[in-house]
């Protein structure tokens, strides 16, 4: 597999402990999407050497006879379940039945058949999307299920909710390793840049992006710009799972952010620093706010010694730079 550059930006330690193996299979869920193929890069790096992995057409991962078959030829040792229908406010809001049954049903299966075929650890990743709306923040692990959802992404909530309790339940019933964490907003490498299902990072990446091209003077940022959000690059979350998966071992959910927020007005104005300084930032409020603030408590991660390495600003530039690498030669700026 090719490694690619932005690996080399930013390099990451070499933890002294190590506890899963390194030579047994590893299955990577989602290895396609922006999360999966970080932990892919991330555990190349590592030097695991059996890193297994499934395109969608190879495997439907909501196709439990399909995902049966699949554990009982493969036979992971180990799990990081990354695969999921994700999007942002706007694909979430228009889509909800999709979000629903899609990650309800990858998640039941993959979890059922690690358990059968006795996986011996899987991490299963929520979101920081499925705590209560108006939680207190930052938000605690132990906010979940303590008040109503935000009603933007419900539906993906309450499937999320579903995998992150189908991991105690496996653990309580069948004794399994399965444990989970809860990441916050990422954004980097191959992340969704359609404006219609994107989140905010990669919308506004590519808003900018064009209206450079175009010589556009304006840009349209969605509702107000006060709603405040937390982002973690991809490459850091990556880090943290492999952290997590040698050392971690407990029921309790465990944060994984930044523990820093910032107005989405702050964040168009950082991107557009990069992108596009000339641009005029216009705030569309028919678009919806969605949940006023969404900051991490990563208190519990900190303590047991991980913490991020990217840095805001320079994880931007890194996923522009990246997003210019993939136009074509016509489109680049
Ligand atoms: P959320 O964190 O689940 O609300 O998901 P998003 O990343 O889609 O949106 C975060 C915030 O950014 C919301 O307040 C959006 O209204 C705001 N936002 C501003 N401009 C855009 C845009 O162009 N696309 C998206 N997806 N969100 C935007």
């Amino acid at each position: 597999m090719r490694t690619p550059p932005f690996l080399a930006t930013f390099a990451f330690p070499c933890y002294p402990r190590r506890m899963i193996s390194r030579t047994a299979p590893i299955f990577v869920t989602g290895h396609r999407g922006m999360v999966g193929s970080a932990l892919v890069r991330r555990l190349s790096a590592a030097g695991f050497e059996n890193i297994l992995t499934a395109t969608r057409q190879e495997l439907d991962l909501r196709d439990q006879t399909a995902v049966d078959s699949w554990f009982d030829r493969e036979r992971p040792e180990y799990v990081i379940h990354a695969a999921g229908t994700v999007g942002g406010i706007h694909a979430n809001r228009s889509r909800p039945a999709d979000f629903l049954y899609d990650n309800l049903m990858i998640h039941a299966t993959v979890l059922h058949s690690a358990c059968r075929t006795g996986v011996s650890k899987l991490l299963y990743l929520g979101s920081s999307c499925i705590y209560p709306r108006d939680c207190p923040q930052p938000i605690r692990e132990e906010y979940l299920l303590s008040g109503p959802l935000e009603p933007t992404n419900d539906a993906y909530a309450i499937a999320k909710i579903a995998g992150l309790k189908s991991c105690e339940a496996y653990r309580r019933q069948f004794g399994c390793n399965f444990i989970s964490a809860m990441p916050t907003n990422l954004y980097g490498p191959n992340d969704n840049f359609d404006l219609n299902s994107s989140h905010v990072v990669p919308a506004l990446i590519r808003k900018f992006h064009d209206a450079r091209l175009e010589g556009a003077p304006k840009v349209a940022v969605w509702g107000t710009g006060n709603p405040r959000r937390e982002f973690l690059h991809v490459d850091d979350l990556a880090d943290a799972c492999l952290f997590l998966m040698d050392r971690y071992d407990e029921a309790a959910t465990i944060n994984v952010g930044a523990g820093e927020d910032l107005a989405i007005r702050e964040l168009a104005e950082l991107i557009r620093d990069i992108v596009y300084p000339e641009a005029e930032i216009v705030f569309d409020s028919s678009m919806p706010d969605g949940t006023p603030r969404k900051l991490l408590d990563v208190t519990r991660l900190h303590a047991r010694g991980w913490r991020h390495r990217i840095e805001l600003r320079e994880g931007l530039a890194a996923a522009y730079q990246w997003f210019c690498e993939q136009q074509p030669v016509a489109t680049q700026v």
